[in-house]
């Protein structure tokens, strides 16, 4: 079997597997590649309900279903397999992963993003001792615990709702007087008698031993005072990174990291079309995502066409 293919997808998150339907759908020969596991943010998100069609569905039941359809389109998809460097600007594009090259005719990026730590000191230290980025995976380790949630966004309020399955008490920690999650979520977690928010106030470290963390110092933005409250997990939802380190350079990217795409999710090369989070897009959703991959998939079909009556 050869290596080039029509079409190299790179992240299998919503984005990517939606652009691999669409691209061997398409009759593409598709592969995606996949530095982790097949889902993306999906995998660490528990319940989508906001997914039009797949109500009452987990992220990695969706992730699931997506990948089961996608590859009985005959698109390949290989796991654990990140790529270290890329050559857009040849004819085919090289991509590389580790001492491996594929060659593709057309490139999507869906390579999506990942969590932000906080780099606060015991944050590395009590990595997997009570520290965590994916009450998904970790909090049913956490039965009737006191737990910490930092951030405002969605991640943090929604996460922070389903950890009240397992926890006795989750206390939000943000460094505003205002949450930024989406309206409905924020009152999901303000009605949920097991939560508690403490307003104006950032991590300062996260304290603990070789059995695991025991409490986080804060710190009251206003006033300045400190104090150590008592914890059995700190869970941290501060924002996500795009991932493009591996392009290099190659493609634009704007002041946040996020590649700059038109509405046809065509990057500045041609051939090399961008969809989902790591996309400069105003909504970061599994529904936009996938609308994203199956238009870049979609120009990335044209791309080829024209190039092979060429
Ligand atoms: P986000 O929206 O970027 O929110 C990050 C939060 O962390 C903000 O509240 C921010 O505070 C806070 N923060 C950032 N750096 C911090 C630091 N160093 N110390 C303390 N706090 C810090 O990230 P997200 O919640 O992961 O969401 C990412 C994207 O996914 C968003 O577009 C969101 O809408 C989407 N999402 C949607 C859903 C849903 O629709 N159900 C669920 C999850 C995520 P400030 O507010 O002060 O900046």
């Amino acid at each position: 079997m050869t290596n080039e293919y029509d079409c190299i997808i790179i992240g299998a998150g919503p984005a990517g597997l939606s652009a691999g339907l669409y691209a061997s759908r398409g009759n593409l020969k598709t592969l995606i590649l996949e530095k982790g596991i097949v889902g993306g943010q999906l995998q660490v998100t528990h319940e989508i309900e906001n997914y039009p069609g797949m109500d009452h569905m987990t992220g990695p039941q969706i992730s699931d279903a997506m990948e089961t359809q996608t590859k009985r389109f005959g698109c390949e998809v290989i796991t654990n397999e990140g790529v270290t460097a890329i050559d857009l600007k040849s004819q085919p594009k090289k991509i590389t992963c580790g001492n491996k090259t594929y060659l593709a005719k057309s490139v999507v990026i869906a390579s999506g993003s990942d969590h932000n730590h906080l780099g606060v000191p015991g944050e590395e230290e009590l990595g997997g001792k009570g520290v965590s980025y994916c009450a998904v995976c970790d909090g049913a380790f956490f039965k009737e615990k006191n737990l910490v949630v930092v951030g405002g966004g969605s991640s943090a309020v929604e996460e922070g709702s389903f950890l009240t399955k397992f926890a006795s008490k989750v206390t939000l920690i943000h460094r505003r007087n205002s949450l930024r999650a989406e309206r409905i979520l924020q009152d999901r977690f303000m009605k949920n008698p097991k939560t508690d928010v403490i307003w104006d106030t950032v991590v300062e470290s996260i304290n603990g031993d070789m059995l695991g963390v025991t409490s986080v110092t804060l710190k009251n933005m206003k006033t300045g005072e400190t104090s150590d409250f008592p914890c059995d997990g700190v869970f941290i939802y501060v924002g996500l990174s795009p991932n493009t380190q591996f392009l290099d350079g190659s493609v634009k990217i704007d002041g946040s990291g996020k590649i700059i795409s038109n509405e046809k999710m065509e990057t500045n090369i041609p051939g090399i079309f961008v969809a989902g989070d790591v996309r400069n897009t105003p909504l970061k959703q599994a529904v936009t995502a996938a609308s994203d991959g199956s238009l870049a998939a979609t120009m990335a079909i044209g791309f080829v066409e024209a190039l092979e009556s060429t």
